[in-house]
């Protein structure tokens, strides 16, 4: 196959990087709403975490320096919450629970089971004491003013109860994306409706709404707009007007490309590119008038894998997320072969599994075809081949892409 024209994934995802500029707009949220934002400055603590010393284990606060191994009394409770607040007479210690603060003076908590108890009720320890043992630090985990995050981080299941602990109830975060999409083609019925003469249900609408949903994104859905230039050009129009980034699918392969790029060259400055990956060559990327452009092919499975591989890293940049990144690529084996011609880098859907001997390895989902949609639930990762490669047989080694939160499943 004759290569020389395409474009390749990296010189493409070069080339829109190369354009955009993140969002830079802020706006203040609730911590309960922060899900799925992004930090627009760095964000630092206002309280020590743990906000003053406290004990790891339930126990019994000492003072080392005061302890001649002699079974000593018990001169008051420190609970979580209760802080102990009588005198400390010479001699004597504290029954102290996890998360109590230590009685000043106090540098060393005994755990319960290293101590016995007389018939007197007096505590005797019973294994070494070191000075410092099972205190947690004030400051220890976060330190006030320290920067927990820097700006540009997504906030999630990880980030999210840590601002918690640090007692945050709002925070500055980039304003979020907005997104318009719309599906073409004569031959696309909505769900719900029955099927005409000809017409297929309207996948990628679905998928893409999904998967900008599920990235924390803004969506304005225009639903379907037929082969026709006029309709085409309105969408644009709408499109354009309301959203940072406007996405198509349909209407990008040969033939069709001709009369969108017509209407497209009026609109603003759009390239079509034909990439050297498979499947998902004919794309299109540019910039309408105050909105950029991504055009998909209407190949579901080639809508899905250059909206995963090209548009999501385009889109976490333009939303200012800067730690965004996909799952790093693992070497395994694979144990089917795997139909393959030079030319393309490949993105087959795989499943990964570990084998009897406890390695990793690969199996196909079975048939590539861009319109066999199964294949990413069956799959849990892409099997990446090598533009150069030819047919792969069992037992060589592959790279694989775990799939993100976008395409996995339990
Ligand atoms: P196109 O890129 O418009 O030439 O479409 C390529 C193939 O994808 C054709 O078989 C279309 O029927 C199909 N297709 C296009 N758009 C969609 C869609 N939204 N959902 C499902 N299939 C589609
Ligand atoms: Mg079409």
């Amino acid at each position: 196959m004759d290569t020389s024209g395409l474009l390749s994934l990296e010189q493409a995802l070069q080339k829109m990087q190369a354009q955009v500029s993140p969002l830079t707009a802020a706006e203040t949220v609730a911590l309960s709403q922060a899900a799925g934002r992004i930090t627009a400055v760095p964000v630092t603590s206002p309280v020590n975490v743990p906000p003053f010393d406290n004990s790891a284990m339930d126990g019994y606060a000492i003072r080392h320096s005061d302890w001649r191994g002699e079974p000593m009394p018990v001169a008051g409770k420190a609970f979580a919450g209760i802080p102990f607040a009588g005198e400390w007479p010479v001699g004597t210690c504290i029954r102290i629970m996890t998360g109590a603060p230590i009685p000043p003076g106090a540098d060393a908590v005994v755990m319960q089971e290293h101590t016995a108890a007389d018939s007197n009720g007096h505590i005797r320890i019973t294994h070494e004491v070191k000075p410092g043992q099972n205190i947690r630090r004030l400051g220890e985990d976060i330190q006030q003013g320290a920067q927990v995050f820097p700006a540009g981080v997504r906030l999630g299941s990880a980030e999210l109860p840590l601002l918690a602990s640090l007692g945050l109830a709002q925070l500055a975060v980039i304003r979020r994306l907005r997104v318009a999409l719309f599906s073409t083609g004569d031959e696309l019925q909505v769900v719900g409706e029955p099927l005409q003469d000809g017409q297929i249900y309207d996948t990628n609408r679905f998928a893409i709404r999904l998967m900008l949903s599920q990235l924390g994104y803004e969506v304005v859905d225009l639903g379907i707009v037929r082969d026709d230039p006029t309709a085409l050009r309105q969408a644009f129009k709408d499109a354009a007007a309301v959203a940072d980034v406007v996405i198509s699918t349909g209407g990008v392969s040969v033939g069709e490309a001709d009369y969108t790029k017509q209407m497209l060259d009026e609109l603003g400055d759009i390239h079509f590119w034909k990439l050297a990956i498979k499947p998902g060559k004919p794309f299109a990327f540019g910039k309408l008038q105050n909105a950029w452009f991504c055009g998909l092919p209407g190949n579901p499975v080639s809508a899905v894998v250059t909206f995963y591989q090209l548009v999501q890293p385009l889109l976490s940049s333009l939303a200012g997320d800067t730690h965004w990144r996909l799952p790093p690529r693992i070497r395994v084996k694979t144990a089917t072969p795997l139909k393959k011609s030079p030319g393309r880098l490949d993105f087959q859907r795989g499943i990964v599994s570990r084998n009897a001997d406890g390695d990793l390895e690969v199996r196909t989902t079975g048939h590539q075809g861009s319109h066999i949609f199964s294949s990413f639930s069956l799959g849990n990762c892409f099997i990446v081949l090598e533009a150069e490669r030819g047919p792969v047989a069992a037992g060589e080694w592959v790279e694989i892409e775990p799939f993100n939160l976008l395409l996995s499943h339990p």
